[in-house]
């Protein structure tokens, strides 16, 4: 047989973090008592009230086809969400209700992108990005925020990226897998370039809720009327109602770019699942303390994952602000030797990790930071508490 695949399926990377987390799963499910620090999944129930609403949905028959671009009804909650919490005036005919974050950033880029357009990315980035970007036909282009920046990017460095053939920007706030957040003003000087050079700006706020401290989440359409009309501003309910497995993420965007991906999607996936419709809607209409537990939860593994790791040797984190992420530098242990032999690698530690401590970490060079690991901190504190312990068993052992 002489048949070929596409070029473009050749050039895609399978997600590592999934790949990770299913091995850490399979050794589990051997009886191997294995921490998981690796999957960006919260460890807490999808809260009742929203589970009750999509029984309802289904014995109310909602089982059928919604408008594919999502319901009525939904898109107005979402609305008022952007509204209230971000300060964006979206109105229904500016959303996209899709299946998961993912998807709604995967109908972004395929609205944005011709052959060659290049799409500025920060590192450290989340490794969909450039795949996404790629199978959209578009060119990643990388900057560095590096650990001296917070491991965030200037409006200087975006600009000093910038080609006749940049078509947008990704900005991912708070992130993945750093945990850092942009402030108003650091927003305010990379709109001003956005403007200026005239490109889109990718805005992922799928961590939107999950902020600690003093930080605010601040979405950058909301800055001014110029930002608002390039920027197509990304979210889902994923993260902030551990709600991963629904798959439900939105969009808010012009009215054209709504438009081409309401019609791509209605040829793609058609609507997102109608159960999970429902079962969103009573998420952002319902009441919102379920947010503010998980949220106070994640604060103290926070804490703690944090205050543990920048005590341990050879090993070096700033302190996150948001997502449920520290990121760890581990420039230092690739130079050590563990039971005789150099580590070399990020990775090399993270399979040391799981192979004889038993615990699974996600080495970074999949995001663009070969020399870190990112610990996930959505588990139980027991969780952390003994995974971190053999994390620090493993770094005493280094020579
Ligand atoms: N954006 C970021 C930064 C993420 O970390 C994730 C999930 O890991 C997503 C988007 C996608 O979320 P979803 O599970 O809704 O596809």
């Amino acid at each position: 047989m002489s048949l070929t695949l596409s070029k473009k399926s050749e050039q895609v990377k399978p997600s590592s973090t999934l790949a990770i987390t299913a091995k850490a799963k399979e050794m589990k499910s051997q009886g191997i008592d294995v921490v998981g620090f690796g999957a960006g999944e919260p460890d807490f129930n999808t809260p009742q009230n929203i589970c009750d609403a999509a029984i309802k949905a289904i014995g109310d028959g909602f089982t059928k086809y919604t408008p594919a671009s999502g319901t009525n009804e939904l898109k107005e909650a979402v609305c008022k969400k952007f509204k209230e919490f971000n300060g964006l005036d979206y109105a229904p005919n500016q959303i996209v209700i899709s299946n998961g974050g993912k998807h709604s950033l995967t109908n972004v880029f395929d609205a944005l992108l011709n052959p060659g357009d290049e799409v500025i990315i920060p590192a450290p980035y989340w490794l969909s990005y450039p795949e996404m970007v790629k199978l959209s036909d578009g060119v990643p282009v990388f900057i560095t925020g590096n650990k001296e920046q917070n491991y965030k990017v200037s409006a200087a460095q975006i600009e000093a990226a910038v080609t006749d053939k940049t078509k947008a920007l990704v900005l991912n706030t708070p992130s993945n897998p750093t945990g850092m957040v942009y402030t108003r003003e650091e927003l305010e000087a990379i709109a001003e370039v956005a403007v200026r050079k005239d490109f889109y700006v990718v805005a992922d706020e799928m961590y939107e809720h999950l902020i600690y401290g003093d930080d605010k989440h601040v979405s950058i359409a909301s800055l001014n009327e110029e930002i608002y009309k390039r920027t197509i501003t990304c979210s889902g309910l994923s993260k902030s109602y551990s709600m991963t497995g629904w798959r439900v993420g939105y969009t808010g965007a012009s009215v054209e770019i709504t438009k081409r991906m309401s019609a791509m999607q209605s040829h793609a996936t058609s609507n997102p699942n109608s159960i999970a419709q429902k079962a969103a809607l009573e998420a952002l209409v319902g009441p919102q303390d379920a947010i503010a537990t998980m949220r106070k939860e994640f604060d103290a593994r926070r804490k703690y994952s944090f205050e543990r790791v920048r005590n341990m040797p050879h090993v070096d984190c700033i302190e996150p602000k948001g997502a449920f992420y520290v990121f760890v530098d581990v420039s230092k242990v690739q130079d050590m030797k563990y039971k005789g032999e150099k580590v070399e690698s990020a990775a090399k530690m993270a399979d040391i990790l799981l192979n004889e401590f038993n615990v699974a970490v996600i080495p970074c060079a999949d995001f663009g930071f070969a020399d870190h690991i990112r610990l996930s901190y959505a588990i139980s504190m027991e969780q952390i508490e003994k995974g971190l312990n053999r994390i620090e068993d493993f770094l005493n052992t280094l020579e």
